[in-house]
């Protein structure tokens, strides 16, 4: 089902629609209960704080950018908590720690410490919240502690999702970038051309009869001989070359700046170096590159599937050896050599 999908991989849209949630249903009765009591002022700030939290939420699920929406909503909790604190009589300074833990959950860990201690600073200021200085300095180390523990919890949450996305882009064997970077990658290097026409190489690399490593020395020897190429993939390429493991034997190599006419040569140094050092117990390893220079205007599915095809050619063609894509569609013929 949509929604939940929606809810399951967006973290930041799901807190904002829980505060929408809560907006209705725990201040919702209270803006009820203002009325039937009279406190119409405290009412109307009621009710505008839930239609506030419900027009951002509707805006954050028909754009998408939560990162705005979470700092409005920040805000205004923030604001709306300290005003009603304020106010003669009100209760509001209990309001205001759901709405700092909200902050936290909402925005940067910077921005909400800003922004928890400028309202802090204004309640002691104005000083009508309280009813004496120990209460007064009781809230201000009480604010001090949570937003403590909210923040060291929402760093330790970050500093973890950091680490899970690095680990979700990373092959395990030779510490490459996986697959699903590489999609990534080669649609920025799209976009990047069509906007400034920057030329980019794409290398496809297999290893030849790798099958034949793996019968004979074992699965584990096939494994060192790919970290092997991995590394020397690493430092045989230059610092702005991306290396990705494609998935078995296959690799993918972007190369920014390597146009058209400069990509064989590229391309055949890398495996010639690479074929000269890889091996494995003294039997030498080769390996064939499929190469395609990206052409303006193509999509990095088409891109990539001229690579692999090339990649193919060379196979065919006999092994350890480099073919360059013809151009998409109606280009001249193969530039294979
Ligand atoms: P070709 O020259 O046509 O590429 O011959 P090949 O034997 O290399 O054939 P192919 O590329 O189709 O075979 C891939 C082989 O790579 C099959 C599988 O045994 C091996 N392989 C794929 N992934 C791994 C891996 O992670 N570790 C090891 N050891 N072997 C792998
Ligand atoms: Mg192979
Ligand atoms: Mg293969």
């Amino acid at each position: 089902m949509m929604l939940p999908h929606r809810l399951r991989n967006d973290f930041p849209l799901a807190v904002i629609t829980l505060i929408g949630g809560m907006a209705v249903f725990v201040l919702g009765p209270f803006v009820i209960y203002r009325f039937a009591t009279g406190a119409m002022v405290h009412g109307a700030l009621n009710l505008l704080v839930v239609l506030a939290i419900l027009g951002a939420m509707s805006y954050a699920w028909r754009t998408g950018n939560c990162r705005w929406t979470g700092v409005f909503l920040s805000i205004m909790s923030v604001a709306s908590a300290t005003v009603t604190a304020m106010l003669p009589g009100a209760v509001g300074l209990h309001w205001f720690y759901a709405a700092l833990m909200a902050s936290y959950l909402l925005m940067g860990v910077g921005e909400a410490s800003v922004l928890i201690i400028a309202a802090v600073t204004a309640l002691v200021a104005h000083g009508g919240a309280f009813n004496s200085a120990t209460q007064m300095w009781t809230f201000v180390v009480a604010t001090a502690l949570v937003s403590l523990f909210a923040y060291v919890f929402r760093w330790r949450a970050d500093a973890q999702h950091r680490q899970l996305e690095l680990l979700a882009t990373l092959d395990p064997l030779t510490g490459c970038s996986n697959r699903r970077a590489m999609d990534r990658e080669l649609l920025i290097a799209v976009n990047t051309n069509a906007r400034t026409r920057a030329p980019f190489g794409l290398a496809m690399l297999d290893l030849d009869h790798f099958k034949d490593v793996n019968d004979r020395y074992g699965h584990e020897a096939g494994d060192q001989v790919l970290v092997d190429l991995a590394e020397l993939l690493r430092s045989h390429s230059r610092q702005e070359d991306r290396l990705f493991r494609f998935g078995g034997e296959e690799f993918v190599l972007l190369l920014p700046g390597v146009d058209e006419a400069s990509l064989f040569t590229v391309c055949d140094k890398l495996r010639e170096v690479i074929t000269q050092s890889l091996s494995h117990a003294e039997q030498k390893v080769t390996l064939s590159i499929g190469a395609a220079a990206l052409r303006t205007g193509e999509d990095w599915q088409s891109w990539l599937v001229r690579a692999d095809k090339a990649l193919y050619a060379a196979k065919e063609a006999g092994r350890n050896r480099v073919c360059v894509a013809p151009p998409p569609a109606h280009g001249p013929s193969s530039s294979t050599r």
